[in-house]
């Protein structure tokens, strides 16, 4: 089926943002290291988010919070008023960190949107994640923009249904193979695979199989007009 609407996710895949996690986490050991091991900081906290993901959701505020019960965790109660605030300072800065863009995003994004209806589907925190669209600059190519709590089959349906959007003429672009690839493949609609340099554990699947019809995958965003070419050309 001809693609009718180009979705992309946002996180990682038009600007950084993985890093940001990362950096924190090396900050959050340092703030903690009186407590405990780096390993066991970092596994301790892995734990937290994973068991907080169904009621905090994804994003900086969620892992604040992990952060402060990893906090209280690691240090059996005694961690200090000062580490507290420094570990608030930290999700703080998060929120308002820069937004640095993936090379080649703005100029795929002028190209694209001259052929195709695009629209950034993302998860996460509501405020944060159209804080950021609107700094990155990129708003003005996206006439629809959607904040999911997960990115699911079914998440996606609604969305689509909500706009009216055959879900076989989607083609959804994303760095992550659980969020952004195998829910769409699951609707029938194509998704192009663009591995970013950081990717969460989380939205890894090991043993994805590559061969799937409607996975693409390409090495970065500036190739996506040239593979889009490529796909229409063999649709009707
Ligand atoms: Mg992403």
């Amino acid at each position: 089926m001809k693609i009718e609407m180009i979705a992309f996710d946002a996180d990682d895949t038009l600007w950084h943002g993985e890093v940001h996690y990362r950096d924190a986490l090396e900050d959050f050991k340092k703030i903690l290291s009186t407590w405990g091991e780096p390993q066991t900081i970092d596994e301790t906290l892995y734990e937290i988010e994973m068991k907080n993901l169904p009621l905090y959701g994804y994003g900086v505020k969620a892992f604040t919070l992990s952060m402060l019960e990893a906090a209280v965790k690691i240090s059996e109660s005694n961690v200090s008023g000062k580490e507290v605030a420094d570990i608030l300072s930290l999700g703080r800065s998060m929120l308002e960190t820069e937004i640095v863009l993936y090379p080649h995003v703005k100029e795929t994004l002028e190209v694209l949107a001259g052929s195709f209806p695009l629209m950034v589907i993302t998860k996460g925190d509501l405020l944060d994640q159209t804080g950021k669209l609107s700094r990155s600059g990129l708003e003005r190519y996206f006439p629809l923009v959607e904040v999911v709590n997960e990115k699911t089959p079914q998440s996606y349906q609604s969305v689509f249904e909500k706009y009216n959007i055959d879900q076989n003429s989607i083609l959804m672009v994303g760095n992550s193979l659980r969020s952004d690839v195998v829910p769409i493949l699951a609707l029938g609609g194509k998704s192009v695979h663009i591995q970013a340099d950081t990717t969460w554990e989380h939205e890894t699947v090991p043993g994805f199989d590559t061969s799937q019809e409607g996975y693409y995958s390409i090495e970065h965003i500036g190739l996506l007009p040239d593979l889009i070419k490529k796909i229409q050309q063999y649709e009707v």
